[in-house]
């Protein structure tokens, strides 16, 4: 892709309400509209958090237009006073407001017959010339559609489940068949009880220098290091990377792609001939609960039966096979973790490990950091 090419496509999001400023509301909107632009080759170039207050929206509007070729706003189209985002952006594109016939039809449509419509709905008709009407099947307020010198600009709503269908059924299709670009493929090995930077270490070159058209990423996550291989070319691109860092890392990685933790666990629990898994834990905050809990059983796989977490006192876990002790202690004077993992029944192992990380991410990462152990054990332990 050539600068030019690039420039033609860049994406500038802008998440509208005070709310979002006081930190009162986290910006989920723009996380999603980025992770779903990304995917149809239009990466977000930039994204801001505005106030409802019209000028300065008015005045963001034009500085996005100046430097993007799509804008999508979302937030303040609601039926109340401080929901401006309309009034902003006619004033930056210089157009009036008007009603619009057919959408005050629609709006007093979802009113029903018996109630009336309140007075302050009306201005969810109101549209600009260059603006069309983005169907809201959910909501009150439609959003817009707008294009004008060469620019698109969305308005969608802000209430995240609104902006969510009208993104994936009116916006992004629109949005996709006016930047055609090849699919994105993706493929993810996975690894546990290796950093960051050890993994970069021992991957060097094939992720230095992945193959012609292929990208790669190493991510930090709770469940452990991720190794992204993407490309806009064929798919069958990843195979060769993917394996070779497969055989790079050995029993480190536990999968690929849709694979985690808890089921590599539950996976290597049924190789060993174990039917049944419980739980216990203490200092988790019942992580290990969850992420276990969250493994709906497969063919082959031990089964989770449930668990306890000890706050105060010994209750006791529901029997099976194999049951999965986890002990987090506080951190210590130097902020570290070390976590305790015991298994005992039809296989037996005990092993510590060391944690990084704070608050609820620790806790997450305690339980799988208990699963690696699990998804580890061999034969001997039995
Ligand atoms: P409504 O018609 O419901 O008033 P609206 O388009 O005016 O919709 P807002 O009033 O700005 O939207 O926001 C409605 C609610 O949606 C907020 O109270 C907030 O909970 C949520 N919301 C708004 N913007 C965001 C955002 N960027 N990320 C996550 N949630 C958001
Ligand atoms: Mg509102």
């Amino acid at each position: 892709v050539t600068q030019r090419e690039a420039d033609a496509r860049r994406v500038q999001l802008l998440s509208i309400g005070a709310e979002l400023l006081l930190g009162e509301t986290v910006d989920t909107n723009a996380a999603h509209l980025a992770s779903e632009l990304a995917a149809i080759g239009l990466p977000a170039s930039a994204s801001r958090v505005l106030p409802d207050d019209r000028a300065t929206i008015a005045d963001a509007f034009a500085d996005a237009m100046a430097h993007a070729a799509v804008v999508i706003a979302t937030g303040g189209l609601g039926p109340t006073h401080d929901d401006v985002t309309r009034e902003g952006l006619a004033d930056a594109l210089g157009e009036p407001l008007e009603e619009d016939a057919a959408l005050l039809e629609t709006l007093e449509a979802r009113f029903g017959s018996g109630r009336a419509m309140p007075q302050t709905n009306r201005r969810q008709a109101l549209l600009v010339p260059s603006a069309r009407p983005l169907r809201n099947p959910i909501g009150s307020a439609p959003g817009w559609w707008v294009e004008r010198d060469g620019c698109v600009v969305v308005l969608l709503p802000g209430v995240p489940s609104e902006m969510r269908v009208m993104w994936s059924d009116e916006a992004r299709p629109r949005l996709e068949a006016r930047f055609p670009s090849a699919p994105l493929a993706i493929r993810t090995v996975k690894a546990f009880g290796v950093g960051e930077s050890a993994m970069a270490e021992r991957l060097g070159a094939l992720i230095e220098s992945p193959p012609e058209g292929v990208d790669a990423g190493i991510y930090a996550r709770d469940d452990g290091v991720h190794v992204r291989f993407s490309t806009r070319g064929d798919r069958s691109l990843l195979e060769q990377p993917v394996a070779a860092v497969l055989a790079a890392l050995g029993g480190d990685a536990y999968g690929t792609d849709d694979d985690d933790l808890p089921h590599a666990a539950l996976r290597r629990l049924g190789e060993l001939g174990a039917g049944t898994l419980a739980s216990s834990e203490a200092g988790t905050g019942g992580a290990l609960l969850s992420a276990l809990a969250a493994a709906h059983p497969r063919p082959g796989e031990a089964r989770y039966v449930g668990g306890v977490l000890h706050v105060e006192g010994e209750p006791r876990p529901p029997s099976a096979d194999v049951l999965l002790d986890v002990t987090l202690p506080p951190e210590d004077a130097h902020g570290r973790s070390r976590v305790r993992v015991s298994v005992s029944g039809a296989v037996a192992h005990a092993a510590e490990a060391r944690i990084h990380g704070s608050g609820p991410q620790r806790l997450r990462r305690a339980a799988y950091a208990a699963l690696d152990v699990v998804r580890r054990l061999s034969a001997s332990a039995r």
